[in-house]
């Protein structure tokens, strides 16, 4: 049985505030103490061993077996001064979580007693038979395991009493099963192909590295409500609930005061992430009630991706503590605002130079256009790839259902960077420059300043834009690992730096000058990628009429959005670049489609029990406290009263009635529908079928249920509220 409504209410108004206490020490002081950094290893390591795995770190190298036993016995040293008894290799298979299994460090010795241990070996690679996480077909069932690896660039962590290692998860035959191997993978092409452009304008840079700030949006239930939402529970969303009379519409919860009860929880978890080196420096309030953000100071995208995973685990573990649950989904209320995971995407040069800032001079500038150019390009011609990166069935409910993001990708560039590349447009041609003209057009791309207007101006409709010093990718779904759209962003923009270089040196052979080369390829990419710019309002109905005219895709469906997955562009892009092969992308399309289908059909479940066994037994109840009442009236009062005192019964009786009754009949063909589409083997026209057939019943049903919730007796109406859970705090 699952908790009353006021029952649960009840238990919110006798809960003790929960106090937690400020850490005594300033932040700076307990800072990463759970981590086994570089500094740490420093310590715990002897010299060259550290300096091998730096070295392995830098250069994308192997770390051998030697220095991974040094490595692995300072690491159990360290870990066992603070307690730790066991480890496990830590990855992101491919379900979206985080997943971990652990083993002692103990072994047992032939005297039957145990000792310590934790050698290279355990640290470099386990066996975990995983084989209930999802391959997409890739592992044969007499062949299940998966093998993790260490990844030593992301440090290695403790949580409870248990050290963390970082891993990349794979096949027996090598395929990657994780999101991790292919973010990796992409980094380094990215590297690889951003090095050779940077030669053009400083011979002196030897790597790139491509920096992720993330902005985690979220909202707060209490726990005692949450238990009486059997959907909240099971699909982390609300399927029903008619909207509170006051939600978002007065715009004051946004960057508002934020609720005590929330703040504790916030601290808390921010210390918890401060320990784990996971620098978190912002927190407000959200446009919705009871929604919230953090965002952590940028870090190296591997390393960031990492840290998202495990403050999302963080941010859940310490919810229970605070009794609250947090909600990552990406729209857990229809109705407000949903849920989204901004990636603020820059690169950065090893001589320490943001390549996707305005610099001081003509020649900084112009490296700073080639790359914004080259995001761009990339971006228009991967935008249907970009898309089905962010797609699954929570973040179908932002893209393109006329909020958030809409599901046209499109990049917003602001006023001045706008006006710089319609002057390379209008003055660079393929004829040979003057020296006037030249001179011209490099002043004028001096003049680009260092601070943007639009930085403060921010067009927030636009799902790709560029905000001063590095691009924000909004289109991002709060629960989602964001490995899956960098790995595809990296590709993409690293695939267009390969193309950008042979252009330019082929004009270069040609005999042309080099910046007039790099000019005239820019002005090129310029004309190309125009369809993708759009300055104006990305929510509006005007946009999805011009995006169609310009031939933009607007896939809101997302198996019809997956698909781009397999398309061949995509696999000559993600597997040229050694990214991700053939078969890998179409595991990971499965599994996509998989995990949809297993969405609706759970969401689909729940709708069904919820509607038959909690809404109709009540609003029975009360039709029936209805007649009774009817009958009582009629018993009492003169016939020519009786109209007048029981219309409203009356009415609400028929109403009752008619809604009962479609509620009734439309689970009923949900349920049908739902086994012909069980019946289908292929998982495309499974997800399909889901997507088409199943999905419309949920709002549908929906629609009834919340008009009852407006007719029956609030006393009556087992389920928390809308007002109730966007308000609790
Ligand atoms: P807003 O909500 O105004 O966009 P926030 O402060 O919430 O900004 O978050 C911005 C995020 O962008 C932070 O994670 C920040 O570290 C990150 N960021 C800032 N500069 C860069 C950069 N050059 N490259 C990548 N991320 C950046
Ligand atoms: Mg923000």
């Amino acid at each position: 049985m699952s908790t009353h409504r006021f029952a649960a209410m009840q238990e919110l108004f006798n809960r003790d505030p929960i106090i937690v206490p400020p850490p005594a020490e300033k932040v700076s002081d307990f800072y990463g103490i759970n981590t086994f950094d570089l500094e740490t290893m420093k310590k715990y390591l002897p010299t060259d061993a550290y300096q091998s795995v730096k070295k392995a770190i830098d250069t994308w190298g192997y770390i051998d077996r030697k220095v991974a036993d040094s490595v692995a016995s300072a690491m159990k040293a360290w870990a066992m001064e603070r307690g730790v008894t066991h480890y496990t290799h830590w990855f992101h298979p491919l379900n979206g979580t985080t997943a971990e299994k652990h083993d002692a460090f103990f072994e047992p010795m032939s005297d039957g007693k145990v000792f310590e241990h934790f050698s290279g070996k355990n640290l470099i690679q386990q066996e975990p038979d995983a084989s209930s996480l999802p391959s997409g077909g890739i592992r044969n069932t007499f062949e299940a395991r998966g093998y993790s690896a260490w990844d030593p660039s992301s440090s290695a962590f403790i949580v409870d009493k248990t050290l963390c290692i970082p891993t990349v998860f794979i096949s027996y035959t090598g395929e990657a099963l994780d999101y991790k191997t292919p973010l990796l993978k992409s980094l380094y092409a990215l590297d690889k192909a951003a090095v050779k452009v940077c030669q053009f304008f400083d011979k002196d840079v030897t790597k790139v590295i491509s920096n992720l700030g993330w902005e985690q949006e979220y909202f707060l239930v209490d726990e005692a409500l949450y238990y009486a939402r059997p959907d909240l529970i099971l699909t982390d969303r609300t399927l029903m609930g008619h909207a509170s009379a006051k939600d978002q519409q007065l715009e004051d919860h946004y960057f508002g005061s934020i609720p005590e009860r929330v703040i504790a929880y916030m601290k808390d978890f921010e210390n918890e992430c401060y320990k784990l080196g996971i620098p978190l420096r912002t927190r407000h309030n959200e446009v919705a009630p009871n929604q919230y953000e953090c965002a952590p100071v940028y870090e190296e995208a591997n390393i960031a991706v990492d840290h998202n995973q495990l403050l999302m685990d963080v941010m859940k573990r310490v919810a229970r503590h605070h009794k609250f649950r947090a909600l990552l989904h990406e729209k857990p209320y229809s109705g407000v605002n949903g849920s989204g995971k901004h990636n603020n995407w820059s690169l950065l040069t090893s001589t320490g130079v943001n390549l996707l800032a305005p610099g001081n001079t003509p020649k900084s500038n112009l490296q700073f256009l080639t790359f914004l150019i080259n995001t761009m390009k990339a971006v228009n011609d991967r935008a249907d790839l970009l898309r089905a990166s962010i797609s699954s069935a929570g973040n179908e409910h932002r893209l393109g259902a006329n909020e958030a993001p809409p599901a046209i990708i499109s990049v917003f560039l602001g006023v001045q960077i706008s006006k710089a590349l319609d002057d390379i447009e209008a003055k660079v041609s393929s004829k040979k420059m003057t020296p006037d003209e030249k001179t011209e057009l490099k002043l004028n791309i001096g003049k680009i300043p260092k601070i943007l207007l639009d930085n403060t101006d921010r067009n927030r409709t636009s799902p790709f834009a560029f905000t001063g010093n590095r691009f924000e990718f909004r289109a991002v779904g709060s629960a989602m690992n964001c490995a899956a759209p960098m790995t595809v962003l990296n590709s993409a923009v690293a695939r267009q730096l390969q193309i950008f270089k042979a252009d330019v040196d082929e004009l270069i052979k040609s005999g042309i000058k080099k910046d007039e080369a790099i000019f005239q390829i820019l002005r090129n990419y310029i004309i190309e990628s125009k369809k993708v710019r759009f300055e104006g309002n990305g929510y509006s109905e005007e946009w999805t009429k011009e995006a169609k005219k310009r031939g933009l895709t607007n896939i809101v469906d997302a198996p019809e959005s997956l698909k781009a997955y397999i398309a061949k562009d995509s696999v000559e892009l993600l597997e040229g670049l050694g990214v991700l092969s053939k078969r890998e992308l179409e595991a990971r399309y499965e599994i996509r489609l998989e995990t949809f289908t297993k969405k609706i059909q759970i969401e689909a479940r729940v709708l069904g029990d919820l509607a038959v066994n909690h809404i109709i037994p009540t609003v029975i109840k009360y039709q029936n406290r209805l007649i009774e009442n009817v009958k009582g009236l009629k018993d009492i009062l003169p016939s020519s009263e009786f109209g007048d005192a029981a219309s409203y019964q009356l009415n609400a009786i028929k109403r009752i009635s008619k809604h009962k009754a479609l509620i009734q009949e439309m689970v009923d063909e949900m349920v049908d529908e739902r086994k012909v589409a069980n019946k289908l083997d292929d998982v495309r026209k499974k997800a399909s079928a889901y997507s088409k057939k199943v999905k419309p019943y949920l709002e549908d049903i929906r629609y009834h249920i919340d008009k009852l919730e407006l007719i029956v007796d609030d006393d009556l109406w087992p389920l928390p509220k809308y007002r109730e859970l966007l308000y609790a705090r």
